[in-house]
């Protein structure tokens, strides 16, 4: 049975965990799974994952030495944000992946994800969403940049 703490698994087919490796330097977290994510149970599968596919490939990046994951494991209607009960009710399972998997950086995309727990010894790295990077030109030079450094911290 899928997580039941708060309301959106009701209108979701799939939690989607988030994907990669465990011994991963570098996590990256998105805000929350939209329907191509829904459907496949992969994070970041869809637009902006294919927005973020490219970023990563521009600096020479795998996405197989990463764990890419979400805030909010379920998909959220209309894929508005998530409620601040929805973010407290899911924080616990990023804590915990964090601290199984102990990356070095934890990058966090976008406002929502901003809002991750904290956990000790890691250092966080806030940068935009791949969604506003491909909707705006200066965010997306301000992404790329973020990109190039973390390549050379990695
Ligand atoms: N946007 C996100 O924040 N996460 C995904 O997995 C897909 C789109």
């Amino acid at each position: 049975m899928c997580c039941r703490k708060c309301r959106l698994w009701q209108g979701a087919k799939n939690a989607v965990p988030g994907e990669g490796a465990v011994t991963a330097r570098v996590m990256l977290v998105g805000q929350n799974p939209g329907s191509e994510e829904d459907k496949t149970g992969k994070p970041f599968v869809g637009r902006a994952g294919k927005s973020l596919n490219k970023v990563l490939a521009k600096n020479g990046i795998s996405r197989e030495e990463l764990f890419v994951t979400n805030l909010v494991k379920h998909m959220t209607p209309d894929n508005r944000k998530p409620f601040p009960d929805e973010i407290a009710a899911c924080a616990p399972y990023l804590a915990a992946q964090t601290r199984e998997i102990k990356p070095k950086i934890v990058v966090l995309m976008g406002a929502v994800a901003w809002q991750a727990p904290r956990v000790e010894g890691v250092e966080y790295l806030e940068i935009y969403h791949p969604s506003a990077a491909m909707r705006f030109t200066k965010i997306r030079k301000k992404f790329e940049e973020d990109f190039s450094t973390l390549k050379k911290r990695l």
